[in-house]
């Protein structure tokens, strides 16, 4: 391979696609009760163990008839012998002269094939007419339409969200099997951090870098193992490494891998694994060290606040998902006209801090979350996208249709 020190600036698809390449998802399941897989992916393909429905039942409120049976022309009056209701079904068998009142969802009565609206009906008494032409099959909802028995219902590696909790409740399976959770030991480095409840001292900053870390990490239903703020000395960040590895399958680290005096991550990786890939031709983000330490995947994100959000939705998120065994998904992207003017020079990828908005007649557009410096989380917090300007792109001027990708689905 070649020596990262001297490769170019990667793009960030390659980038990308090197590290999936790379990544293989971790081994191990478990079993969990449903309500706990939600935001956990599917170990094994999910097979439906019934029909759904079960039963062949109405989709509209009104009469369950015999259309097949009924004159091609003119109005028919049929005697109403009973109510069928969800869960309380018309015992009896329907004749041809005969009607039953139905409600959505509840079980078509033995000789009925069909079922009229009640818009379409009139009432009198113990007859409703029931007008000609009603189509044999009409609103019936057959056994077995929506899934049958036996049926792929879901495939491993498509993460739990409430839609299918739901879908598997509506199996009547009470667990499911999930990808084990991958540990992720992360921690911060820098003289200059402190931690929250300490004194800020000249110089001083407050440590925010494990609180995204921890907000995007626990989002994606990973375990999380918060080794705190580790300080610039050489020895303090090695044996860190070797600390973070023993316990975790991923290592994922903020700050000190830039080129500056008291950046060692890079240099740390080195010597105790191996770095697959520096730099990134991304803005913010450019340095960004992936690779192997000891038996663990590691991550040195930048340590710039809005840096470390970028590079960890565009590359720590895909692989981690890619290790929980989840199936690859691209970020939806929109194309939409910018009011505001963006400052950009040719050379990198930028993903600058959007907000969407709708104008007048309703029209979607998209702004610039004011200041766009790496170290203003505040241009995080504002934004509900990013607006990604491809390397090659200069300025953009206001007016100008610029490539969105919202947060939605990805925070
Ligand atoms: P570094 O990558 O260590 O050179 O850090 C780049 C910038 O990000 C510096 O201004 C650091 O003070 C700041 N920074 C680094 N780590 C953190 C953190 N955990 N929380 C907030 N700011 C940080
Ligand atoms: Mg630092």
């Amino acid at each position: 391979m070649a020596d990262p020190k001297s490769s170019p600036l990667m793009p960030l698809g390659e980038a990308r696609q090197r590290i999936l390449t790379d990544l293989s998802p971790l081994p191990g399941s478990e079993q969990l009760p449903l309500r706990s897989a939600l935001g956990r992916v599917l170990a094994a393909p999910l097979i439906s163990p019934i029909d759904v429905p079960s039963y062949v039942n109405s989709a509209m409120d009104g009469y369950a008839i015999r259309a097949g049976d009924l004159p091609q022309s003119g109005e028919v009056g049929l005697t109403v012998i009973g109510e069928s209701f969800a869960g309380h079904a018309f015992e009896g068998t329907l004749a041809a002269t005969q009607a039953v009142r139905i409600m959505t969802g509840a079980p078509l009565p033995q000789g009925a094939d069909s079922v009229v609206i009640q818009e379409r009906v009139r009432r009198e008494g113990e007859t409703v007419f029931v007008p000609a032409g009603v189509k044999l099959g009409a609103n019936v909802r057959l056994a077995g339409e929506d899934l049958t028995r036996g049926e792929r219902v879901l495939e491993a590696g498509k993460r739990l969200l409430p839609p299918e909790l739901g879908l598997i409740a509506s199996l009547g399976i009470p667990e499911v099997r999930v990808t084990r959770r991958p540990r992720i030991a992360f921690f911060s480095t820098g003289d200059e951090l402190r931690s929250l409840g300490e004194p800020l001292g000249s110089g001083e900053i407050y440590d925010s870098n494990r609180y995204t870390l921890h907000g995007m990490l626990s989002r994606l239903g990973v375990e999380l193992l918060d080794l705190g703020v580790i300080p610039d000395q050489r020895e303090a960040v090695h044996a860190a490494f070797e600390q973070a590895a023993a316990m975790a399958d991923v290592v994922i680290t903020s700050g000190g891998v830039s080129v500056g005096e008291a950046d060692y991550v890079k240099e740390a990786l080195e010597a105790l694994g191996e770095v697959r890939l520096w730099k990134i031709a991304m803005k913010p983000g450019k340095p960004l060290a992936f690779g192997r330490l000891r038996q663990a995947w590691f991550f040195g994100l930048p340590g710039n606040p809005v840096s470390a959000m970028v590079t960890f939705y565009q590359i720590v998120q895909p692989a981690l998902r890619r290790l929980m065994g989840e199936e690859q998904v691209e970020p939806i992207s929109l194309h939409l006209p910018c009011t505001t003017a963006l400052k950009k020079e040719p050379g990198r990828l930028d993903f600058q801090r959007g907000q969407l908005q709708r104008d007048a007649n309703g029209q979607l557009s998209v702004r610039a979350t004011g200041s766009q410096g790496s170290h203003i989380l505040r241009s995080m917090s504002l934004a509900d996208c990013f607006i990604v300007l491809p390397a090659e792109s200069g300025s953009v001027e206001a007016g100008s249709l610029v490539e969105v990708q919202p947060f939605a689905g990805m925070m």
